[in-house]
């Protein structure tokens, strides 16, 4: 017999909770089927002696992330400001919504940004640091991703400076406790509905109803499902009937970004006191790590450097051990920050999300040339009384938990409004800025404003845009002292 109710939920990550939430203030019945052991999906926050908490995955949030910081503080979690009060260092070894509407949109999605960076960047080092750029921002390789696909990506977080940046950027600020209390939180307001342990292998909607099936073979049946799942993750449910083409070949053409989380433990901030806040941006091609920032407590304690394997590297470093990983980056600190410190760790925690059958990889999805112009207007398609959410479906910060909440909101007001409980005006709702977080303004350029959103972009300039934005964003570190060359 199946257990009923009026929307199954697929997915306990932020994106299906922020669904299960408004549905359920909404009076309706909910149940939010999870896989895993335990919600949160790409966010994980471990517990133990020798770090207090740790984000393996998502952590960072910073000013116009709206709605993260809205859901937060309802849940009576702080956030603290990321350190970076000393100099960062830059290491190098040298010698909005609808992209595909743009004019030209097509040409630039079959473009790879490696053939965007070939054409604008003419040095070595401009290369070097672009590339670093594309790796850092999502995970993947240049020549993997579209240039249509991940200029707008840039874009729809706000530009190269806020993407990239900590103060007044992406990663300003850490939630205190740790991210993780954002679905855990969550669960404990929506009690029994969340079943754990409970992956979705069948979706049958050739009835009035939806029928769901676990993999333990249990049923629900629904008047509606929202899937809160990264897209090619469907490729694990069977459905009846079955998608449609284009959904179908969508699920099989926007694969996962490639993360190894580093956190390495001191006894003190060694760093600290040679005048360094622990960032660097590593782009040496020897290096594991791309990034680095200062992971230590906001009171001081459990001092600690948080860095990223990504991409080329993750996928080079992924059979070593965690040991081994571990000696790697510790050497690669010592040279880097040019103290011997660094060799002496207290405690080391890593999390390899290539490993994550629920995940598939991290942060997100990320579409090859030719994606977007032809299979990006139908991500959020609703497919009969399947609904779509997931940050992939975001249309601000797509790949970040505050596109995970836009998603999951928006999933379950279409799902209001398919129950005519609300007008389709009330679907999308701008979210309002921030009290305690306000956005400062980011002096961009003028090419910057023009990105894609992307009508701008593509009309108004030659190549050079781009890149100028990225340099722009570097210089205005160094003009700040806030970066030093070695
Ligand atoms: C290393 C790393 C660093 C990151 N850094 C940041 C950051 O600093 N700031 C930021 O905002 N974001 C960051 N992100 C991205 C952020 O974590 C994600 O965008 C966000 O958590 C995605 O939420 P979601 O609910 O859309 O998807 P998910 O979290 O992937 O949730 C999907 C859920 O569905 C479950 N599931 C999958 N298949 C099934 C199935 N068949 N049946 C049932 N359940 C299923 C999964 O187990 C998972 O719990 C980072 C991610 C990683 C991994």
């Amino acid at each position: 017999m199946a257990q009923k109710c009026d929307v199954v939920v697929v997915g306990g990550g932020i994106s299906g909770l922020s669904a299960a939430k408004l549905l359920t203030e909404a009076g309706l019945n909910v149940v939010l089927l999870e896989a895993n052991d335990r919600v949160g999906g790409r966010t994980f926050t471990v517990k133990n002696k020798q770090v207090k908490y740790v984000d393996l995955g998502g952590a960072y949030v910073g000013p116009t992330q709206n709605r993260l910081l809205r859901l937060s503080k309802e849940l009576g979690i702080e956030t603290y400001k990321v350190n970076e009060v000393e100099q960062l260092i830059h290491h190098v070894k040298i010698p909005n919504e609808a992209p595909w509407k743009a004019p030209h949109a097509e040409e630039w999605d079959r473009m790879t940004m490696q053939d965007f960076i070939d054409k604008i960047c003419w040095t070595k080092a401009a290369k070097s640091f672009a590339t670093l750029f594309v790796n850092v921002d999502v995970t993947s390789e240049p020549h993997e991703v579209s240039a249509l696909w991940f200029l707008w990506y840039v874009k729809q977080c706000g530009g190269t400076a806020r993407i990239f940046s900590t103060t007044n950027g992406g990663q300003e600020r850490k939630f205190v406790g740790g991210s993780g209390q954002i679905s855990e939180k969550i669960m404990e307001r929506l009690g029994g509905r969340v079943k754990l342990k409970k992956p979705v292998v069948r979706i049958d909607q050739s009835g009035e109803n939806v029928v769901v099936e676990t993999l333990d073979h249990e049923l629900y049946e629904g008047k509606y499902v929202i899937s809160a799942i990264p897209p090619v993750l469907c490729l694990k449910i069977h459905f009846n009937p079955p998608l449609p083409p284009m959904r179908n070949q969508l699920i099989n053409r926007i694969p996962m970004g490639s993360v190894i989380k580093c956190i390495v433990y001191y006894k003190e901030t060694f760093w600290r006191k040679k005048g360094y806040c622990g960032t660097m941006m590593i782009e040496d091609e020897d290096a594991a790590i791309g990034l680095t920032l200062d992971d230590t407590k906001p009171d001081g304690s459990f001092p600690a450097i948080i860095g990223f394997i990504l991409a080329r590297k993750c996928r080079r470093l992924t059979n070593l051990t965690k040991e081994e990983r571990k000696t790697r980056l510790c050497e690669l600190y010592a040279k880097v920050l040019g103290s011997e410190e660094a060799l002496h760790p207290v405690h080391y925690e890593e999390k390899n999300w290539c490993e994550e059958q629920y995940s598939g990889g991290c942060y997100t999805a990320y579409f090859p040339p030719g994606v977007m112009t032809q299979y990006g207007r139908i991500l959020r398609q609703p497919i009969g009384k399947i609904y779509f959410a997931g940050t992939e479906t975001a249309t601000e910060w797509s790949g970040y938990m505050e596109g995970a909440i836009q998603a999951g909101e928006r999933a379950a007001r279409e799902v209001l409004f398919a129950m005519k409980k609300i007008p389709d005006t009330e679907i999308w709702k701008p979210e309002p800025e921030s009290i305690d977080v306000p956005a400062l303004p980011i002096t961009t350029t003028f090419w910057e404003r023009n990105l894609p959103s992307v009508p701008g972009l593509l009309k108004l300039i030659g190549f050079s845009t781009f890149f100028t934005s990225v340099a722009a964003a570097g210089l205005f570190a160094y003009r700040k002292g806030l970066l030093v060359r070695n």
